[in-house]
């Protein structure tokens, strides 16, 4: 078995993309936004490139770059709380999508068994229109310029969004799976949790019965006129219906307790790279390691530069751990990413390895067939949650509005903003 090595990880150059994944880039991007927070209520829904009157800081959030606490910290640390109210509660979409895929974690292998089966049996013209569609060829020009756009820039604005989905879904008629798919492939955020649920959205699955049209109209006032697309939408179309699917919620499992004193390892995904930010913060490691897993990458066939920006992400919150727990880093290899992570635990001689949680999606199931060979070893794979997680997660059981009052009334969202600072 090779034996890992320390190897320095790699930061970026100026203008190797347009965002740069680090956690310096979204703490600066969070605080450009704060002197205009205030306006993100009136002008969230206008759809005009650059998109400077809303955040673009989904890419640093998804990652936990920088985390859902500290942007509404931010914001409430500068803003009066009314002024700011709709960007935190975007912001707790996020948690809540998550929250809820959480507690039904089959809606995701129900989502990939599904791709599969709409993959397979995509033919004939089907075939052709879903061709057409992801190279911007469709013949409406507004779609056309959102398929482009997302293609090339890794983003699209939340109204974008949920236009793209609805005339994919509705006047394309083409599988809302794939739609999904081609959204994880290029979406610098791409999340399974408010990627695959958003779609469900759209399509009138998740509110049974309840789904969202595009309108012409609606498609001209908020892009200023660069696109009026009257004729050319299905405006009337039905909700889409599938096969029942069980979305009653399930408990999730409690939080762990982190023993301080057992010699450990620090793991790191790109589900969360703020370790010295969160609970870990206290702890002593003997060494920390991180590296992007191609066979994740495949089977979600993500594209390169969403593949470079976890990848570099990475090698970020690595030199960053490195410093603040003064141990070595070590970059996992991504050919062989299992084997790598065990070979490293291995060589640290821990009885423990400690990493934050992994939610419901590919990575999760990567760790788990790691705690498996671990603990073939002896070693335990502990997956400390973050307390922001632990208690706003519950409450996703039903719609977001419930949950935004659990949110505000039994959690305490205050606090949780003020838990797991940075140590100084
Ligand atoms: C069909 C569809 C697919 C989507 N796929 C993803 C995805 O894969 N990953 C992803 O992070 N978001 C997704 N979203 C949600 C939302 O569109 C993006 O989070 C948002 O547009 C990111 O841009 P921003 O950072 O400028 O957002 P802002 O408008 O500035 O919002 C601030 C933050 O709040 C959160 N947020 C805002 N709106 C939403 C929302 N509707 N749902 C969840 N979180 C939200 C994001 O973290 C965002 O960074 C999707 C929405 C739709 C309709």
């Amino acid at each position: 078995m090779r034996r890992p090595g320390i190897r320095k990880p790699d930061l970026p150059g100026d203008g190797v993309q347009a965002e740069t994944p680090t956690r310096a880039a979204g703490l600066a991007r969070l605080a450009s936004f704060v002197p205009q927070a205030a306006a993100y209520a009136r002008e969230r829904n206008r759809v005009v490139p650059p998109h400077d009157r809303v955040s673009r800081l989904a890419p640093y959030l998804r990652h936990r770059l920088i985390l859902e606490r500290e942007a509404v910290a931010a914001v409430w640390d500068v803003q009066p709380r009314d002024t700011v109210d709709k960007f935190v509660s975007e912001v707790l979409w996020r948690t809540y999508w998550k929250g809820w895929l959480e507690q039904r974690p089959h809606v995701w292998d129900a989502y990939l068994d599904q791709l599969r089966r709409d993959r397979d049996g995509l033919a004939g013209t089907a075939s052709i229109r879903y061709a057409e569609a992801i190279a911007g060829r469709s013949g409406i020009p507004c779609f056309d310029a959102w398929a482009n756009e997302l293609t090339e820039t890794g983003y699209l604005h939340n109204h974008a969004r949920m236009w793209f989905a609805s005339i994919w879904i509705f006047t394309l008629r083409l599988p809302w799976t794939l739609g999904a798919a081609f959204f994880l492939r290029h979406l610098l955020d791409g999340d399974p949790a408010s990627n695959t649920l958003s779609w469900r959205w759209v399509a009138g699955l998740h509110t049974r019965g309840k789904h969202y049209l595009a309108r012409a109209e609606n498609i001209a006032r908020y892009t200023d006129g660069r696109f009026d697309p009257k004729g050319e939408l299905d405006e009337q179309a039905l909700p889409l219906t599938e096969p029942p699917l069980d979305l009653t919620p399930r408990a999730l499992p409690a939080s762990v307790e982190l023993d301080v004193d057992i010699p450990s390892g620090l793991l790191l995904t790109p589900e969360d790279l703020a370790p010295e930010v969160s609970r870990l913060s206290l702890l002593r490691f003997r060494g920390v390691a991180g590296g992007w897993d191609e066979t994740v990458g495949e089977c979600l066939d993500l594209a390169l530069p969403v593949v470079d920006f976890s990848r570099v992400a990475i090698a970020d919150a690595l030199s960053r751990a490195e410093a603040h727990f003064a141990v070595p880093s070590y970059v996992l290899d991504e050919g062989d990413w299992l084997a790598a992570a065990e070979a490293w635990s291995l060589s640290l001689a821990v009885r423990k390895v400690v990493m934050l949680e992994t939610p419901v999606g590919q990575w999760r199931k990567r760790i788990e067939q790691l705690d498996a060979r671990l603990a073939r070893h002896g070693i335990a794979l502990v997956r400390a949650r973050r307390t922001w997680d632990s208690r706003l997660w519950p409450g996703a059981t039903r719609g977001f509005f419930p949950f935004r009052e659990h949110a505000n009334r039994q959690t305490h969202l205050e606090s949780l903003t003020r838990i797991e600072r940075p140590q100084p």
